[in-house]
């Protein structure tokens, strides 16, 4: 009680003018780092835990942030401190826990071994596949089937957990409650925390009878194959994930996520450069001088005759709109471009005749390069190294 309280916005470590977005980045970073399931037993980091879920649940209201910016911790109607407004009394942690829905996004904290999460239902751990592509896989869109090895939910009890449909019955450790109280002594005085009870991780009830087959989890180790939908336009790194087919939840509880990370394999024709891809053309010399039609490939595997101006320098490039890959569903729509970089081949070997052809060009002004060309390859090359 005699504990000087710090102001929430030091607390949280943004300004007093911080937007709503700001306070609640801020928070979220300090839930992450302090948060109980990656500081088992440390003491501190738990208060630092509570202290700022504390100055985010006031400052993120508009209403509770304005009082506390005119009073301070002696605002009317008894104060901070807690959620129903008691002055001193400290934040429970299913408060805290529940208060995550709205700022991580329904899931809590799968992500962080779950050990701690105060949910009535069990939650299957979540699956990590990897899957390659190709482009032209990419393109499309593809439906990928996976063998996973996974919790699966046990037959023999259809997942109950109880023998022949003995049922439940209260938990005898926490009387039904799910929770257990713990009273310590220490240099404040008595402290109460409160745990999720361990012999029904929360439940409030036990089983009476074991399955003989998952032990009483209702879930077992299995097989299954998955098929999984590649939207099309995904890239190198990118996550898909699947809700709800990742391991069983014990108990009959809520399935986990898949999880696809997307690697892509090299294509030998495109090089991708976003949704865009890049087509390396090489030109004979005659069609770049005379000008003339070049079939180009496309991803869809299609050919696409591209006019050739007469005169093409190498360097040029072309763009063919929306001839790229497919934007991702929900991040655009549309598709990137076919980017068509223009060299041009210079013979290797020539014939005696070519040859004979070739040297009546060479003393004609038109074969030598002018001062546009020039400037523009200096350019170029000028862009190029600042
Ligand atoms: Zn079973
Ligand atoms: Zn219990």
């Amino acid at each position: 009680m005699a504990q000087q309280k710090r102001d929430y916005y030091e607390v949280l470590g943004v300004a007093k003018n911080a937007t709503e977005d700001e306070i609640k980045k801020a928070y979220r970073k300090i839930a992450i780092k302090y948060h109980p399931d990656r500081n088992p037993g440390d003491k501190e980091a738990e208060e630092k835990f509570k202290e700022a879920a504390e100055a985010y649940n006031v400052l993120h209201d508009p209403q509770k942030r304005q009082q506390y910016d005119q009073f301070g911790f002696n605002a009317p109607g008894g104060g901070f401190g807690g959620f129903d407004g008691g002055f001193g009394t400290s934040m429970n942690m299913d408060d805290i826990f529940s208060m995550f829905g709205d700022i991580f996004g329904g899931h809590g904290f799968g992500g962080f071994g779950g050990g701690q999460r105060r949910t009535q239902q069990h939650r299957g751990n979540d699956l990590r596949l990897k899957v390659r592509l190709t482009l032209e896989e990419i393109n499309q869109g593809v439906k990928k089937k996976f063998k996973v090895r996974k919790d699966i939910t046990c037959s023999h009890c259809h997942g109950s957990g109880a023998e022949d449909g003995s049922g439940t019955e209260q938990c005898p450790t926490c009387h039904g409650s799910g929770v257990i109280t713990h009273t310590t002594q220490s240099i404040f005085g008595m402290m109460q925390t409160q745990g999720v009870c361990p012999t029904c991780q929360g439940l409030g009830q036990v089983i009476k009878h074991k399955c003989h087959e998952c032990g009483g989890s209702g879930v077992v180790k299995g097989e299954e194959v998955v098929e999984i939908n590649i939207p099309a336009g995904v890239a190198e790194g990118m996550v898909v994930n699947v809700p709800g087919k990742g391991n069983a939840g014990r108990l009959n509880g809520i399935n986990g996520d898949i999880q696809v990370l997307i690697e892509e394999e090299p294509h030998d024709t495109f090089i991708r450069d976003g949704n865009d891809l890049i087509y390396n053309l090489l030109l004979d010399f005659p069609t770049a001088a005379l000008g003339g039609e070049v079939e180009i490939p496309t991803i869809e595997g299609n050919k696409l005759k591209i006019k050739i101006e007469n005169g093409t320098q190498p360097g040029k490039t072309l763009r063919l709109r929306g001839k790229g890959l497919p934007v991702v569903q929900g991040y655009g729509s549309g598709r990137g471009d076919l980017v068509v970089n223009i060299s041009v081949y210079v013979p290797r070997t020539l014939s005696r005749d070519e040859k004979h052809a070739l040297e009546q060009f060479r003393d004609s002004d038109n074969f030598k390069g002018d001062k546009q060309t020039r400037d523009s390859i200096f350019s170029r090359f000028k862009n190029y190294f600042s």
